[in-house]
């Protein structure tokens, strides 16, 4: 033993033999590295000794070295990839081991670093509470230290340093984990905040005590609201009502979702458009907390007030006739088939008059199809001019009108006949061709009327009946009227 106790030994036991026969772990396998902190330097060439041989999971030793507690926190400080520390309590001070065991715990060494305490002294063997306290892995007396009682020992405490390292690769495995799963939803998280906030609908999110959770660039521009949380919507009764009974319904888990329509008055004009009213779709529907209940409501507006006009338009286009504006003949059969029903149902009577313009092949003839269609719609003008709400007036074909009289009786209907006459007979049109033609055509319409009898449930039979009386009023001389 020439060396001195403080010189610093590197040993490195190479293993005897490598392949699979000696634990299956190959020739690269790292060794296991134990520093041997001890004032005596008999102990660390015992220690070479003994552990010249071992290998544990097919991985050698290699040794290193140090005298004293000091020179053992240098080692440790460059050495980070120590397993195992076999240390002498008695070295510089009578506890200088000790301390050195408190040092390495208290952050010099990693969490994974076994410690065996040795001593030469069997009194100076510590107290049970600082072995548990400072995790120690053993406390053996040197004189115990034979090859089959060292390689015990180190085997043991290098498997529970094997235990402590699959632990906390597993927990920096799962660290890095969730890191990536955070990352993840938070990516998500922005894309849908992103999302809803350039959607052109308004869109929002409100909780169950009627906060906003959220609610995006459209929503405050249609309801004219700054970006902060608002409780109450400056729109009209309707809206607010349908909206807080369906969030109700939702909250109480009544229905998942709602889609309704509603018609605001008082807001902003649309752009490009004056309208001030404004008919909008509302859905909605219940999001659901952790227990599964609803907590909160998004919702989603589509302003449909386009889509209304467009369809009223449509339907107007096919309902009416368009060189009158009257109900066509589609739409005032659709009609007379309604009010036949009511009629016959309720036993309340229905009258229906047919007018047919007399010898308009001549005026038209006379002072040409565009003066045909004035007096057609001179017509339809006289007609309406007389009736009330409730009469509907459809033009059934050509110069051919129909009116039906809900809650009118024969006599009644006759009555307003005549009338219709008159104002047919009265209207005055001037046109460019009737000097060419040779004075002003005299204009008359001849009228059929028929009431529904008792019995009568088929509105073409009524109808019928009707063209009978006004073939009867055009055989017996036109301009006038006939019932049946
Ligand atoms: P009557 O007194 O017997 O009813 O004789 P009329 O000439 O009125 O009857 P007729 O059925 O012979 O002729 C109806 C004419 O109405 C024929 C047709 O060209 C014309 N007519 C049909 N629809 C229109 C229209 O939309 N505009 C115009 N200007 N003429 C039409
Ligand atoms: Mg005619
Ligand atoms: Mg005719």
């Amino acid at each position: 033993m020439g060396e001195s106790p403080g010189q610093k030994r590197r040993l490195h036991l190479q293993p005897r033999g490598t392949g699979p026969s000696r634990g299956g772990a190959g020739a690269d396998a790292p060794p296991w590295v134990v520093l041997v902190v001890d004032d005596d330097p008999g102990i660390h060439d015992m220690t070479e000794l003994l552990l010249r041989d071992l290998t544990f999971q097919g991985r050698p030793f290699r040794l290193l070295g140090a005298a004293s507690a000091a020179e053992a926190r240098a080692v440790i400080a460059s050495h980070p990839e120590i397993h195992v520390v076999l240390l002498d309590v008695v070295m510089e001070t009578d506890d200088a081991g000790l301390v050195l065991v408190r040092d390495i715990r208290s952050g010099m060494g990693d969490d994974r670093l076994r410690i065996i305490l040795r001593t030469g002294q069997p009194g100076n063997e510590p107290e049970h509470d600082i072995m548990a306290r400072y995790d120690i892995n053993d406390y053996r007396t040197k004189t115990e230290l034979t090859a089959q009682r060292l390689s015990s020992v180190l085997i043991a405490a290098l498997r529970s340093w094997s235990q402590i390292d699959t632990v906390l690769k597993a927990s920096d495995l799962l660290e890095a984990r969730v890191a990536e799963r955070t990352r993840e939803l938070e990516q998500a998280r922005a894309f849908a905040e992103r999302l809803v906030e350039v959607i052109p609908n308004p869109v929002w999110c409100r909780d169950d005590d009627g906060r906003y959770r959220l609610h995006n660039r459209a929503f405050r521009d249609f309801f004219a609201v700054g970006g902060s949380g608002h409780d109450d919507l400056p729109v009209d009764a309707p809206f607010v009502e349908a909206d807080r009974r369906t969030d109700r319904l939702l909250l109480a888990g009544e229905m998942s979702r709602v889609e309704y329509e509603v018609t605001l008055a008082g807001m902003a004009p649309s752009p490009g458009g004056a309208e001030a009213m404004r008919t909008v779709m509302v859905a909605k529907g219940a999001l659901s907390a952790d227990d599964g209940r609803p907590s909160a409501v998004v919702g989603i507006i589509t302003d449909i007030s386009g889509r209304k006009a467009m369809e009223r338009d449509l339907r107007h286009q096919a309902d009416s006739d368009p060189l009158t504006g009257i109900a066509n003949r589609r739409r005032f059969m659709e009609v007379a088939v309604q009010e036949m029903d009511r009629s016959v149902r309720y036993g309340r009577p229905l009258s229906v008059i047919m007018l047919d313009v007399d010898r308009f092949k001549t005026i038209n003839d006379s002072f040409g199809h565009a003066f045909g269609d004035q007096v057609l719609r001179a017509v339809a003008e006289a007609c309406r001019m007389e009736l009330r709400d409730a009469d509907h007036l459809g033009r059934l074909g050509g110069e051919e009108f129909g009116v039906l009289l809900p809650e009118t009786g024969l006599e009644g209907a006759l009555d307003l006949a005549a009338r219709l006459r008159r104002a047919v007979a009265g209207i005055a049109l001037s046109a460019a061709g009737v000097e060419r033609g040779g004075g002003m055509p005299g204009i008359s319409a001849s009228l059929g009327v028929a009431a529904r009898r008792t019995g009568e449930t088929d509105f073409q039979h009524l109808l019928a009946r009707a063209d009978v009386a006004l073939y009867r009023a055009k055989s017996l001389g036109r301009d006038r009227v006939e019932g049946d």
